[in-house]
C-alpha cells in the first residue's frame, strides 16, 4: 500500500514513524507465515519418493520455500507427501499417520499413483488414489513427477494456503474435525466409512432368489 493510501487527513503519522510502519491484515501475514515453514512428513510409498529425496537435496534445495525441515513423526509435520502407489496394505497405516497430524495440516498426492493408482491402478492389491481415503490439496501429475514437479506443487500448496481465512478455516470451528476412519485390511479392504451401503448390498436378495420369489407368486 503506497504512503498516499494511508494519508488520512485524521490521523497524523508522526515523521519518524513513516517508512517504519505497515499495515495488512491478520490474514496476510499469518498466511504468509505458515506458507513459508511447511514441514513434510518423511515417508516415501515406491519410486516417487526417490524424486522427494532428489527434491531434498542441495541442487533443488527446498530450503528456499522453508519445507527442508522433513519430518519423522506425524505430530511435527503439516503436509503429507504421499510419493509412491498407495496399497491396500499401506491404507491403514497411511490414515493413520494423517489422522495423528495436528491441523493445519495438507496432503500432496505426488505422482499419477497416489493421484489414481499410475500404472498399478486395476492391480488387486492398489488403492485407485490416496483420495478415496483422504483429502487432498494438490495432485501432482507424473511417473514420476521430476523435482521441479514436486516443486511446483509445493508452491500451488503455498497459494492455495496463502488464500485461506482464520474465520473459515476448519481448524478453528467448535467442533472438532473428527478422525477419519482407519480403513481394515482383511480378505479385502474394509471402509468403515461404507459400512450402511456393504450391509444393504450384501443383504440383497440374489438375482435367483428374486426369480423363484416371483414364480411362486405367479402360480399362487
Ligand atoms: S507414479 Fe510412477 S514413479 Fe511414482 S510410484 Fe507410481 S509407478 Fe513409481
Amino acid at each position: 500500500m503506497s504512503e498516499d493510501n494511508l494519508n488520512n487527513p485524521g490521523v497524523q503519522i508522526p515523521l519518524e514513524m513513516k517508512g517504519q510502519v505497515a499495515i495488512t491484515s491478520l490474514d496476510k501475514v499469518y498466511n504468509w507465515a505458515r506458507s513459508n515453514s511447511m514441514w513434510p512428513m518423511m515417508f516415501g510409498l515406491a519410486c516417487c519418493a526417490i524424486e522427494m529425496i532428489c527434491t531434498a537435496a542441495s541442487r533443488y534445495d527446498l530450503a528456499r520455500f522453508g519445507m527442508e525441515v522433513m519430518r519423522p513423526s506425524p505430530r511435527q509435520a503439516d503436509v503429507m507427501i504421499v510419493s509412491g502407489t498407495v496399497t491396500k496394505k499401506m491404507i491403514p497405516q497411511i490414515v493413520r499417520l494423517y489422522n495423528q497430524m495436528a491441523e493445519p495440516k495438507y496432503v500432496i498426492a505426488m505422482g499419477a499413483c497416489a493421484s489414481g493408482g499410475g500404472p498399478f491402478k486395476e492391480g488387486y492389491n492398489v488403492v485407485p488414489g490416496v483420495d478415496k481415503f483422504i483429502p487432498v490439496d494438490v495432485y501432482i501429475a507424473g511417473c514420476p513427477p521430476t523435482p521441479q514437479g514436486l516443486m511446483h506443487g509445493l508452491i500451488t500448496l503455498q497459494k492455495k494456503i496463502e488464500q485461506e481465512s482464520i474465520p473459515n478455516t476448519r481448524w478453528y470451528r467448535k467442533d472438532p474435525v473428527p478422525d477419519i476412519p482407519v480403513p481394515v485390511l482383511g480378505p479385502d479392504l474394509f471402509d468403515p466409512r461404507k459400512v450402511n451401503l456393504i450391509y444393504t448390498e450384501t443383504h440383497r436378495p440374489a438375482p435367483e432368489a428374486l426369480t423363484s420369489q416371483g414364480e411362486e407368486a405367479q402360480n399362487g
